[in-house]
């Protein structure tokens, strides 16, 4: 674990100082490193600033920070020996993973944070492959930070931001999911949000790839002497499928550019269709002794072994 920032150095206060010290001393800084004051330069500072001042400002999180720094120094004491006291403050947040939720709320609460892989919110979103075929639209509102245009943080009783600088508004959405989407991918939404992307598990279809994979039921006779069998396919119309005659069981059938669009282009994967041989059920009187006549003619049983697929 690396050293937790140190929040009381950035403010430029002591440890011991009360909260109106720091109020006051993370006013004056703001003033001072505010990005409309001090531009680009003082931007990075103007986060860490804010950043400080979240932790320290609320003493429930002062509290638990204190105590993680003890703790931090504590432990580096003991590694490095008696006597040894200087810690180096080069810390992330991912540092306190597992310290509780405190942490988390500091660093994913919209706060002025500047490391993205911890605070940025993600929200989920579940698609049909009817969906992921298509391209859909999901509509997601999200809470955006913003400076406080009214003070720029400069008024503590500003009625808008109450002199903290910055606002938390609520953003509506329309995201646009592009046809093709994997799954599991994270698409960036604003600034600061992002959806990641799951696709629910289809009753009729897998998908591989680009491709879709279903199992398609033949009757025996069809498969015998071939013949046009009606496909529902994953949207759209039935189309026809021509099996060829002599088709066995587990025979794949493809069907080109019937698959999945592949995501930013115009190009389709296929359907592959396993066929499954099942009997036209119920046998009737007629079917047995047409069977029968074909047992006669071959005298091969079957009884190989082979390990299953
Ligand atoms: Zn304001």
């Amino acid at each position: 674990m690396a050293a937790p920032k140190d929040y009381y150095q950035v403010l430029e206060v002591d440890e011991k100082a009360d909260q109106a010290t720091i109020k006051k001393a993370y006013h004056r800084l703001a003033r001072k490193y505010h990005p409309d004051v001090s531009g680009k330069a003082g931007e990075e500072k103007f986060k860490e600033i804010n950043e400080a001042y979240e932790a320290l400002s609320d003493p429930k999180k002062r509290a638990e920070y204190d105590r993680l720094r003890r703790s931090y120094a504590e432990r580096q004491s003991r590694r490095r020996g008696p006597g040894f006291e200087r810690v180096s403050y080069d810390w992330s947040p991912e540092d306190f993973e597992g310290f509780g939720s405190i942490f988390e709320d500091l660093f994913t609460g919209g706060g002025f944070g500047t490391r993205q892989s911890v605070e940025v919110p993600e929200e989920v979103v579940q698609l049909t492959l009817e969906q992921v075929m298509m391209g859909t639209t999901v509509n997601l509102t999200v809470n955006e930070v913003h400076p406080c245009v009214v003070c720029h943080g400069r008024d503590r009783s500003c009625p808008r931001c109450g002199g903290v600088g910055q606002v938390s508004e609520p953003r509506r959405f329309d995201v646009s999911i592009p046809p093709g989407v994997e799954d599991g991918a994270v698409l960036r939404v604003g600034e600061h949000a992002r959806l990641k992307v799951e696709v629910a598990p289809h009753p009729r279809f897998r998908r591989q790839g680009d491709n879709l994979l279903g199992q398609l039921l033949v009757a025996v006779p069809v498969a015998a002497v071939g013949g046009d069998v009606s496909v529902q396919p994953l949207v759209g119309a039935p189309v026809m499928v021509t099996i060829p005659r002599h088709t066995n069981h587990g025979r794949v059938l493809r069907l080109k550019g019937m698959g999945l669009p592949h995501r930013g282009t115009s190009i389709k994967g296929d359907m592959l269709l396993e066929v499954a041989l099942r009997f036209p059920e119920p046998f009737n009187e007629q079917d047995d002794r047409l069977y029968h006549e074909l047992r006669h003619q071959h005298q091969e049983v079957g009884g190989e072994i082979h390990a299953p697929r």
